[in-house]
């Protein structure tokens, strides 16, 4: 008897999903436990070496992986997340997608000292890059005829509550992401088709980790927030991902899911 190749059986089974920021902290843990429960995955990314790399990290940590594909993709440009969701029209159209990819620049300051370049390339991006998805999302999704679908949103806890230092165009831009993914819940709901948001907080990431650098204070003032004391883990968000992707949140819909230790609830004080 020849053998026959196994794929994974799991919560995912049958799905195609695409995952953007798949190259970074979040993306790529959420490609990891996408591919390990049975879904047949796209990767885009704007970074086509970090993809590469993390794509192999994929095949190396689920070998038995149904399909993992990379596609360079910058998220701001329509023409290219076109192409890349309908890249998997020959795969039968897709189930899920996570608009995950964001930036958090560098430059980006309080109402004064916010440059406006900074302030439109957030926007483009973190924005106009997560409307882009759903909306082709939903193309797709029709053109399928498909009767279900998942959409998954990253915007942050920035969204919920003021930053501790200023960071504008980001959290205007996290607060868009909540707010359109909300609408298109409630616009899509008869379609089947699910929106939510996940709204992360600090994470041992490099958006953030880089951002922070060896400045002490900096640090200080997000970790004092966080009442067990550490930064969350990008597989604990891809936890959550994984959930709102699969069936078992078929009546999860419009839903805001905060995984922050707890941190928009705290009133924590210096010890
Ligand atoms: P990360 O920097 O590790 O990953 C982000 C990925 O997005 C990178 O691989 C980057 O190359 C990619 N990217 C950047 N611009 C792109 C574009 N125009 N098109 C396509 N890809 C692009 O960051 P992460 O922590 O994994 O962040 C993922 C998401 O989570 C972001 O939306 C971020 O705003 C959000 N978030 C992060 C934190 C945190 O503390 N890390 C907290 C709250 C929310």
């Amino acid at each position: 008897m020849g053998s026959v190749a196994t794929e994974p059986k799991g919560r995912l089974s049958g799905k195609n999903a695409i995952i953007t920021g798949a190259a970074g902290g979040i993306g790529l843990e959420t490609s990891i436990l996408f591919a390990k429960e049975g879904a047949r995955i796209m990767m885009a990314d704007i970074s086509a070496p970090a993809l590469e790399k993390a794509k192999a990290k994929v095949q190396q940590l689920v070998p038995n992986a149904s399909r993992v594909e990379t596609m360079t993709c910058d998220v701001s440009k329509e023409s290219q997340i076109q192409a890349m969701v309908e890249s998997l029209d020959s795969w039968g159209g897709l189930d899920v997608i996570f608009n995950n990819a964001g930036i958090m620049h560098a430059r980006d300051d309080d109402a004064v000292g916010t440059p406006e370049d900074i302030w439109d390339l957030t926007m483009s991006i973190n924005v106009k890059g997560v409307w882009y998805g759903c909306k082709h999302a939903v193309l797709a999704l029709r053109r399928h005829n498909k009767t279900k679908g998942s959409i998954i949103n990253t915007a942050s806890v920035v969204a919920l509550v003021g930053s501790a230092t200023p960071q504008l165009a980001y959290t205007a831009s996290k607060g868009a992401v909540l707010a359109l993914t909300r609408e298109l819940a409630i616009v899509h709901a008869r379609e089947g088709y699910r929106f939510n948001s996940l709204c992360p907080a600090p994470l041992n990431t490099p958006l953030l980790q880089d951002w922070l650098g060896d400045d002490k204070t900096k640090r200080l003032r997000r970790e004092i927030h966080l009442p067990g004391g550490r930064f969350g883990e990008a597989i604990e968000q891809a936890q959550a991902v994984l959930f709102l992707a699969t069936d078992e949140a078929s009546f999860v819909n419009g839903h805001e899911m905060v995984v922050d230790g707890g941190m928009t609830k705290a009133y924590v004080t210096p010890e």
